[in-house]
């Protein structure tokens, strides 16, 4: 059988087998011949003290023992071309993990999403960069992959569900994800990678007979006596289906308008918004492993900050080390930011979400927009932005401590920001509570990080698609929409996950359910 064991290492000792092998061997007083393998289970970094350590969770397999490894296979999908059909909408991690599940359970999905494929989206992506277009159906959080395609692929969760995690991280290395992340304490998969994970998922749904329509809107729900009939696509096709997944993320306002003006039950929800601040990578390098040079043996910093000013909470959101700022607006006549890192994450800047949390009353300017209040809060901050940057994807930014000082900066460095950036006093694109809370915020956050409070650090703004604006309400057994029999409002949109792996699973979940009403019948 093989052994069990907890180990604490430098950097370095941690890539070399040789050393482990004897560590091990003289860990368990035997002679280092008995050590047949040590295999790496889990690896996490410790950087609390001036040295850091790698904390490794290793399995040591002794000689004459058979080294057994872990295989990770594809589920048994099955031939569901004939199968009854779901529609589900959106082609994000929740909609393609509901595919997938509802496969394994022998049901036909039809994915419905108004992007392209991820080959088609490129261009999408080149154009807003380079020529400050938006198209509304194509862009960063559009197109199959949702908006996680173009990302970091930070791939954790605070979901406590470990089991549930584990699968989806299986699944992921099942279509070609590297099995590192099934051990790394933090693992990230990085843009490059993603979009062939996601047209492999794509092929096999096609290949068991399910099908992917790209480029096809969903424009109405089609609902009868309380359940639902299907969908109306943006060319006037019905797609008919009693069981509807509806998993079109947190940034389809038309979806949240519909249901609005069908009077189907949605709730405004609380978020979080702010800023997307950019540091040089060797600042938070040296911040996080108090060192000048992080060597070759660790990763590039990430960090976490979270801190309670003026009774609300500030914290980093989907910080991407090594990476890049994106221009994320999913209409003409908006700015919005998110970030992306290669899964090298060997870009020469750091940048992190800096977000406030909200609560519904922050809204009562919108109240006349009843659920959509938090919505349209959102699209004004969104929409200002780009009227004080001059209408074009530019970015309104400024140094960080510029902004703390309320003064507009005499120059801002080129950034990672491809579209450009435009001097701005941050404080006009936001309402005067935020404004005071992030100008407090940054100089606490450079009193527990020492050197962030920086003026070599540029901020964009806003950051502002951090969860769903909207919850669309469901039966927590069923999982269907409380008023709609056969609806499953799901993922990011619908105010159930936050982030690629939460979707995912939050995916499966639905399909679960819709597979069992069927099943039941
Ligand atoms: P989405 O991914 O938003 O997918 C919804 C899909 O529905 C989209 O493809 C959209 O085109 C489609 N759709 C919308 N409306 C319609 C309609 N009317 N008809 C048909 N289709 C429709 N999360 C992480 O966990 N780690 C990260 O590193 C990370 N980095 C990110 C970086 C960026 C740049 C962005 C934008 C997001 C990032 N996120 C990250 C967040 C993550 O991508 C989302 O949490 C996740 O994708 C949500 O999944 P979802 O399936 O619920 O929705």
């Amino acid at each position: 059988m093989p052994k069990e064991l907890l180990i604490q290492v430098s950097p370095e000792q941690a890539t070399q087998n040789a050393f482990l092998k004897e560590h091990v061997a003289k860990l368990l007083r035997t002679s280092v011949k008995e050590i047949l393998h040590v295999n790496i289970l889990k690896r996490s970094i410790d950087a609390r003290q001036r040295s850091i350590k790698i904390n490794l969770k290793l399995e040591v397999f002794f000689a004459g023992e058979p080294i057994t490894e872990q295989k990770i296979d594809l589920p048994d999908y099955r031939d569901v071309s004939n199968a009854q059909e779901v529609i589900v909408v959106g082609a994000g991690p929740a909609g393609l993990f509901a595919a997938l599940q509802l496969i394994e359970l022998g049901l036909k999905p039809i994915v419905v999403e108004r992007g392209k494929d991820v080959r088609g989206r490129r261009r999408d992506l080149k154009s807003i960069n380079r020529d400050h277009i938006v198209n509304p159906d194509s862009n960063y959080c559009f197109g199959e992959g949702g908006a996680g395609t173009y990302s970091d692929g930070k791939l954790y969760t605070r979901s406590k569900k470990r089991g549930d995690v584990d699968r989806i991280l299986k699944l992921l290395v099942a279509f070609g994800a590297t099995p590192d992340i099934l051990v790394e304490a933090h693992p990230h998969i990085g843009t490059n990678k993603l979009p062939k994970i996601i047209e492999d998922i794509r092929e096999k749904i096609i290949e068991c007979g399910g099908k992917v329509l790209f480029d096809t809107r969903v424009d109405d729900i089609l609902v009868k006596n309380g359940k639902v009939q299907g969908i109306v696509t943006q060319n006037g096709d019905v797609i008919e289906a009693d069981k509807i997944i509806l998993a079109t993320g947190h940034s389809a306002r038309d979806i949240f308008e519909l249901l609005h003006k069908r009077k189907i039950a949605i709730e405004a929800k609380p978020f979080a918004l702010g800023v997307r601040a950019e540091h040089p990578q060797q600042l938070i390098d040296q911040i996080q492993y108090s060192c000048d040079y992080r060597g070759e043996f660790l990763p590039p910093a990430p960090y976490s900050i979270v801190k309670q000013v003026g009774g609300r909470g500030m914290y980093s959101f989907c910080m991407c080390p090594g990476g890049v700022i994106a221009p994320c607006a999913t209409s003409p006549g908006e700015v919005v930011t998110n970030g992306w890192s290669p899964s090298k994450r060997d870009q020469v800047t750091a940048n992190s979400g800096i977000v406030v949390e909200l609560r519904l009353e922050d809204f009562k300017a919108f109240s006349k927009f009843g659920p959509l209040a938090g919505m349209e809060f959102q699209k004004s901050i969104e929409q200002r932005a780009f009227h004080l940057a001059g209408e074009t994807q530019k970015v309104p930014a400024q140094r960080m401590v510029d902004f703390s000082q309320s003064r507009v900066s005499s120059d801002i460095p080129k950034t990672s920001y491809v579209p450009g950036t435009e001097s701005v006093e941050l404080g006009q694109v936001f309402p005067g509570f935020l404004t005071q809370i992030m100008r407090e915020g940054f100089r606490e956050f450079g009193q527990s990080m020492k050197g962030y409070f920086t003026n070599e650090a540029i901020l964009h703004a806003p950051e502002s698609r951090t969860s769903s604006p909207v919850r669309i309400p469901r039966d927590p057994e069923t999982l269907e929409h409380i008023e709609i029999e056969g609806l499953y409002p799901c993922g990011e949109g619908a105010g159930y996950a936050g982030g690629i792996i939460s979707a995912a699973i939050d995916g499966e979940k639905c399909a679960i359910k819709a597979a069992e009403s069927i099943f039941r019948k």
